[in-house]
């Protein structure tokens, strides 16, 4: 009888055992050649059409779903983990964090919770954290998909501390007063959505202006906080950007942290791409100030390079997080024995069933040492600082804003100062750096500037990548300039 029920399992697990083999020798060819290959590619017509076939009803052998992989995936991926990738702000993985995630499936535990090593795991990556980013043993933490739901957990746990009601059971019209949470212009997108989900509105966001540097102007933000209060809004969070998205600007934190005590109100740190400068033995004083925080938001996705997806989030009162979040149906009660003894991390954040996203963080840390990770962020700030003496030697090329950290944001400049004429010619020349698979810049706009912009979030890039692409910049702005002279 026993014979007709069925497993995903192999019956001979021989040929499973060889191909997974084979892909880890290409996994590691892939990476060993990836400077040998363009950084990014279009996609054939026929590869997308390969996208949109129906769902499979019957089986293959998975050695060609594999080779289907190796033709029409692999070749076309974003490219963030090639060397000359700096667009956006991405991480550029490690090979190390990619067996941790194999190996995560393979081991298999939800980490919604439960008497399991893999929860001490994850509990032991958020304490090291802690650690790291200056926090006391009594915080709280959970690791989360990225930055974006980072911010949201602490933006949660802020509002329903600040609400002045229980949020929870009456909601946020039962709050007394409107909230108000703060912000410099340059603040990432993340937040406004957060608080719009949270029901707050996107005017409970108030943007304070930033200086030259694109820090925020702290004398504005006492104002509008006094503001505020004189019109009946309370002031509940003040958001420090440490580097922001733009140009890697620093908030001055311990400003902000005298003037949250000062008005108690809650300090939150962004620190998605700057907290983990505490580790870095060179620049680590230029997030003096985060350690007061109530709640920082970190992107181990980002400068630590773990593969996607791994943010995290720290919070200061552990009580005060796990009340947010505590919630258990009767068919999830906890007990003191057996296998859902124990803290429950699905008690700290939105998500209940979890992934093991804390394993790749875990074997990469143990397997480097912290302590090469704040190298590799030194070595980053460092090429930043190498890529703007480059760009400062050539007359075609200028710096649109001050680099503090690791992003540069330049443009080209002919002899116009026509800034829809720049555009168009800046733009052209990222797509085309982007299209020919030399370099990935992104590009922005700064103070009505558009520029390019170039983020060094990469322990593959060397000063000789930092060299081409002002070499191809330049060319493509020369091919550009004569191509302009000669059509019109
Ligand atoms: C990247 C980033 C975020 C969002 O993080 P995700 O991991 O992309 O969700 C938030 N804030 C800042 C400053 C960022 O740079």
């Amino acid at each position: 009888m026993n014979n007709f029920e069925e497993t995903l399992d192999p019956e001979d697990w021989e040929p499973s055992r060889r191909l997974a083999h084979d892909m880890v020798d290409d996994a590691i060819r892939h990476l060993d050649t990836v400077r040998e290959r363009g950084v990014w590619q279009e996609m054939p017509d026929h590869v997308r059409a390969h996208f949109k076939t129906p769902a499979p009803m019957g089986p293959q052998e998975l050695e060609a779903v594999y080779e289907e992989l190796r033709e029409n995936l692999l070749p076309y991926s974003m490219g963030n983990i090639q060397p000359r990738f700096w667009g956006w702000y991405m991480g550029s993985g490690n090979f190390t964090g990619a067996l941790g995630d194999f190996l995560a499936a393979v081991e298999g535990s939800n980490l919604g919770g439960g008497n399991s090593a893999a929860v001490m795991l994850d509990s032991q990556v958020v304490d090291w954290f802690k650690e790291l980013m200056g926090f006391p043993p009594s915080a709280s933490g959970t690791l989360t998909s990225g930055g974006s739901m980072a911010n949201m957990v602490a933006h949660t746990v802020a509002r329903n501390v600040m609400a002045g009601i229980d949020v929870r059971a009456d909601g946020i019209m039962a709050m007394p007063q409107p909230l108000r949470f703060y912000a410099s212009d340059q603040v990432h997108s993340c937040h406004q959505k957060a608080l719009e989900s949270l029901g707050l509105g996107a005017r409970s966001l108030a943007e304070i202006p930033s200086d030259d540097h694109q820090k925020m102007d702290i004398a504005a933000l006492e104002k509008a906080i006094l503001e505020d209060i004189a019109a009946g809004i309370k002031p509940a969070c003040v958001i420090g950007t440490a580097g922001t998205t733009n140009t890697g600007a620093l908030d001055d934190l311990n400003a902000i942290a005298e003037i949250c005590q000062r008005h108690a109100i809650w300090f939150h740190v962004d620190g998605c791409i700057g907290a983990l400068l505490r580790i870095a033995p060179k620049h680590k004083a230029l997030v003096d100030g985060m350690e007061l925080a109530d709640s920082i938001a970190l992107d181990p996705h980002k400068w630590l390079h773990t593969p996607f997806e791994a943010g995290c989030v720290l919070l200061r009162d552990a009580k005060q997080h796990y009340e947010t979040f505590e919630m258990h149906g009767e068919y999830l009660q906890l007990q003191t024995r057996g296998v859902i003894a124990g803290k429950f991390l699905g008690d700290y954040g939105f998500e209940l069933s979890r992934g093991f996203k804390a394993l790749k963080i875990w074997m990469s840390l143990k397997e480097n040492g912290v302590e090469k990770f704040g190298r590799l962020i030194d070595q980053n700030i460092e090429q930043a600082q190498y890529l703007e003496q480059l760009v400062r030697s050539q007359p075609k090329l200028e710096i649109v804003a001050p680099v503090g950290l690791n992003i540069i944001c330049f443009r080209y400049v002919n002899n116009t100062t026509d800034e829809a004429a720049l555009r168009e010619i800046n733009t052209e020349i990222m797509l085309r750096l982007q299209e020919s698979g030399f370099a990935v810049p992104s590009d922005t706009t700064i103070a009505g500037k558009h520029c390019l912009r170039v983020a060094i979030n990469n322990h593959r890039t060397k000063r000789e990548d930092l060299d081409f692409f002002i070499d191809k910049v330049l060319e493509c702005g020369a091919d550009l300039e004569l191509q302009a002279a000669n059509g019109s």
